[in-house]
């Protein structure tokens, strides 16, 4: 072996360990809806104007590479029909964690028999998003209750959106929305009644700064997911709310999500927010990308260390 062919061949073994580590992403909050839900196809995201892919194919494949791309390695996928979340699950099952969505019309909920049956194919991992606002409700109301005794006797997480709607839905979709009902001091009584649920806010209750941080500060096993208000507002003013969560001292309760729902892009522009956070040091956006999240959903070892070798 002359001198450069084992300078190379140096090069080759010890290579790897210098490697930057791609840091692994948990998306705490996907959506998978069938196209023409809410919105009709085509249509145009609500912050940049970007139409949505026109058929389910092209959302999944767009929404996947997306993924691919930002090294997503969970998703906490929600959405109705169910079997749209499923579909979702059998083709990427190794990412996507299937979630019931709750609040849509009453009398449309998904029962709880088959929600635990769901849960004993893992079929569902989470619970939530519970949508319970757009429907006049709060998680403290008896409404809730069924689904907050199974995720209690299951032993999985609940997500709770807290916070802000399209606007205008009290106009249109849901009469009984109220944006008083995104207080997130209002989930209190759930919490008393339920103090082993594994609870988080959806989009860290926007714009309720002050309540966010008495919630957070009263019941220290709630955490919140950034999803949405990292795309769909300024940026300054996501900056802004972030960053007095972490100088309340609270980056080890925040994750990451997109809250990705028809525009494959807006995941992008939801990773962006947190690295362009120049007050964040890169310890806190590790945490807030994966580490929060995987002690959260109490990842093994296995898993976390399959995910940093990704
Ligand atoms: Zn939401």
């Amino acid at each position: 072996m002359n001198r450069i062919t084992a300078c190379l061949f140096l090069l080759m073994i010890v290579s790897p360990l210098y490697a930057p580590e791609r840091q692994p992403i948990i998306d705490m909050h996907l959506h998978a809806y069938p196209v023409g839900h809410f919105w009709p196809p085509g249509a145009p995201n609500p912050a940049t104007g970007v139409p949505s892919p026109e058929t389910d194919n092209e959302l999944f494949r767009q929404t996947q590479e997306a993924m691919d791309r930002h090294n997503i390695v969970l998703a906490v996928t929600s959405g109705y029909p169910y079997e749209v979340v499923l579909d979702w699950t059998n083709k990427d099952p190794e990412r996507i964690i299937p979630s019931p969505y709750v609040g849509g019309s009453r009398g449309y909920w998904p029962d709880i028999d088959s929600l635990r049956q769901f849960h004993q194919n893992g079929e569902l991992g989470v619970i939530g998003e519970l949508g319970l606002q757009y429907q006049g409700l709060t998680l403290s109301s008896p409404e809730a209750e069924p689904y907050l005794a199974l995720a209690e006797e299951l032993d999985v997480p609940v997500g709770v959106h807290v916070s802000p709607s399209p606007p205008g839905a009290t106009y249109g979709c849901c009469p009984d929305f109220r944006a008083a009902h995104a207080n997130p001091l209002l989930i209190e009584e759930a919490l008393a009644r339920h103090p082993d649920l594994r609870v988080y806010i959806m989009h860290a209750g926007y714009p309720f700064i002050d309540e966010t941080i008495a919630l957070l500060h009263a019941h220290p096993q709630v955490h919140a997911d950034l999803a949405v208000i990292n795309w769909v507002i300024p940026r300054d003013e996501f900056h802004y709310y972030l960053k007095r969560l972490v100088q309340a001292g609270f980056h080890d309760r925040l994750m990451f999500g997109s809250d990705q729902m028809f525009w494959p892009e807006t995941i992008e522009t939801g990773i962006q927010s947190i690295k362009t956070a120049d007050f964040l040091p890169i310890e806190q956006k590790r945490d807030i990308f994966y580490n929060n999240a995987a002690r959260f959903l109490r990842l093994s070892d296995e898993e976390i260390a399959k995910h940093h070798n990704h």
